[in-house]
């Protein structure tokens, strides 16, 4: 793979920290750091795993923030050149990101991680102001000075990581798993002023079978009734946002509902455009069509739809800007296929490292064999045996 990075000015690193549960049974989980050099297939930097999550952050990533400190000092050597390291993006969800900068989580008065806005009492703390307040800033963190945001230093701050700048808010969750679920959830089952006919969600979910084996292959899965919406992957989640919802939501829910989802819709297809001319010069555009879906969401969804996630939203366009990508390059997917595939590659309870490092060691030894080295032609043949 490092051929690749031959050319390259910069090796740039993005790291995913995520807490994945191995079986329904037990408690046990694997908290693995996982790294993708330029948006390559990640890999496995470390795992921890135990009964919960890690009980102290400074242990769970001292290995890590060595070795990392470590290349960002000294780079990395290709072809006898040293190669500056950077940190590009941590992408992780809104526990992972509360557990690692040690701030307070996404259910609390002061959750946003961009602005110093407070949340206000509804059964939950909702953000139904459509405001952002002043924004947090990397020397505001650093200096510690949010204490009714921070809940304790985090080790990455101490190595002068800029902790707001780097972690973007990860669409995957935050839209897909987040808003998408939850605009559906409420149209399924919600308060009374959005909640959907028992007819009108028959049709909706017919005109989902009706597409079921019609999209192109370069979709994972089919479309799916509502009934199944509990156990919607993310993907079909983002399908839905992106591709079917604005097909099969059209003349079934009010015209408010519909323009309120395709302003969501619109926003994130800029968001997510691959082409850097589109969402620079629509970027504008995209952010006025959030904030209209922020402040329209609790007249179309009630006083207790604008959670952390909705809020959050008013924030997107910004990383799209920081980072200069799409909010493709910035988002779990990648990681989440690869969280998967370790999964998988525990088969029974007893010593789950083991199995997994097993794996991954197969795994290199069949990419080793796919790409003979240049002078070791041999390579394949010796390992095969
Ligand atoms: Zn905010």
């Amino acid at each position: 793979m490092w051929i690749f990075f031959v050319d390259v000015a910069q090796i740039q690193l993005t790291f995913n920290i995520d807490g994945v549960p191995l079986f329904k049974s037990t408690n046990v989980q694997l908290w693995p750091i996982l790294c993708s050099v330029q948006g390559f297939e990640p890999f496995v930097v470390s795992i921890f795993c135990g009964n919960h999550k890690p009980s102290s952050v400074e242990e769970y990533l001292n290995d890590f923030l060595l070795e990392l400190q470590e290349m960002l000092q000294n780079g990395v050597q290709l072809n006898e050149i040293v190669k500056p390291v950077e940190v590009f993006a941590f992408v992780c969800d809104a526990p992972a990101r509360a557990f690692v900068k040690c701030i307070k989580g996404h259910n609390a008065y002061y959750s946003c991680e961009r602005c110093v806005v407070k949340g206000s009492w509804n059964g939950r703390v909702v953000f139904n102001e459509e405001i952002t307040e002043a924004p947090r800033t990397d020397d505001g963190f650093q200096n510690f000075e949010y204490d009714d945001h921070q809940v304790g230093r985090s080790p990455l701050a101490d190595i002068g990581l800029p902790c707001i700048k780097l972690f973007p808010l990860d669409y995957m969750h935050l839209i897909c798993l987040g808003i998408m679920k939850r605009m559906l959830t409420f149209l399924k089952q919600g308060p009374r002023e959005c909640r959907l006919s028992y007819q009108q969600l028959t049709i909706i979910s017919e005109n989902m079978m009706n597409l079921n084996g019609k999209m192109p292959r370069e979709f994972a899965r089919q479309p799916r009734s509502l009934d199944y919406l509990d156990r919607w992957k993310a993907t079909e989640l983002r399908q839905f946002l992106l591709y079917t919802g604005s097909i099969v939501l059209k003349s079934v829910v009010s015209a408010n509902v519909y323009k309120h989802f395709l302003s969501l819709m619109v926003a994130m297809s800029i968001l997510l455009n691959s082409d850097e001319n589109i969402r620079r010069t629509y970027i504008g555009y995209a952010r006025d069509l959030l904030s209209f879906f922020v402040t329209n969401a609790k007249v179309v969804y009630g006083e207790t739809f604008c959670t952390y996630n909705v809020h959050a939203l008013c924030h997107l366009a910004d990383d799209v800007e920081n980072f200069g990508t799409s909010l493709n390059e910035i988002s779990a997917f990648p990681f989440e296929n690869y969280l998967q595939k370790l999964k998988k590659s525990v088969r029974k309870a007893q010593n789950p490292i083991a199995q997994i490092s097993k794996r991954i060691t197969e795994i290199e030894k069949a990419k080793c064999r796919r790409i003979p080295k240049k002078n070791t032609p041999a390579c394949s043949h010796q390992e095969e045996g």
